[in-house]
């Protein structure tokens, strides 16, 4: 088994692929440049699901107040299982009653790049990545670092994106779609109700 297969074994696990439309684990590595994804998602809490590629897996963080441009600002970011790299495309509704059941938004998207020529699988597994988000929404310089378990913390760092704005609130739609959590419900079949609580 290789470093990714056995990286997503939990994944898998924690899943029915007959019964939910997330993607089963298909691809290895994407080519050219690494990619994140920050999918907001409306399970039994509101989260943000933060994801980094790197090495063949998308390691993963549910962030429940989501990022913030501000500096002062550090973000509790818990450490969840690796998702495959095509979950980054997942915009949807998870069944309810099977695992993360509820709406999921592809609220953010682009590249990165690791600072100081790190390998980012080796830094994170060592607990701290300092990184420079390319996405639509997250840009400049941020910094993962693990502050015991599986707890992080994420944080912006100074630089010209940085901003006292809460992109939160000021940028609530999907990147993909332009749809809010209620419009993914009712489009997808899923409770619009519900989703609709995690919109601003
Ligand atoms: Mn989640």
């Amino acid at each position: 088994m290789t470093g990714s297969a056995r990286r997503l074994a939990q994944y898998r696990r924690k899943r029915d692929f007959t019964r939910t439309p997330e993607p089963r684990a298909r691809r290895g590595a994407s080519r050219g440049p690494l990619r994140f994804v920050v999918q907001k998602h409306r399970a039994t809490a509101l989260h943000y699901d933060f994801r980094l590629e790197a090495r063949g897996t998308l390691r993963s963080w549910a962030v429940p107040k989501g990022p913030s441009l501000d500096p002062r600002r550090r973000r509790l970011a818990m450490e969840v299982e690796d998702h495959p790299i095509e979950y980054a495309g997942f915009e949807g509704v998870i069944p309810a009653g099977e695992y993360g059941g509820g709406t999921v938004m592809i609220w953010d998207e682009g590249t990165y790049t690791p600072l100081d020529d790190v390998d980012p699988a080796r830094a994170l597994d060592a607990g701290e990545l300092r990184f420079v988000l390319a996405g639509r929404k997250l840009r400049g310089g941020w910094t993962l670092v693990r502050t015991g378990g599986r707890t992080w913390l994420l944080m912006k760092r100074r630089d010209r994106h940085a901003s006292d704005v809460d992109i939160t609130v000021a940028k609530p739609r999907s990147v993909r779609s332009r749809r809010l959590l209620a419009g993914i419900a009712r489009d997808e079949g899923g409770d619009a109700a519900k989703a609709a609580t995690g919109d601003p």
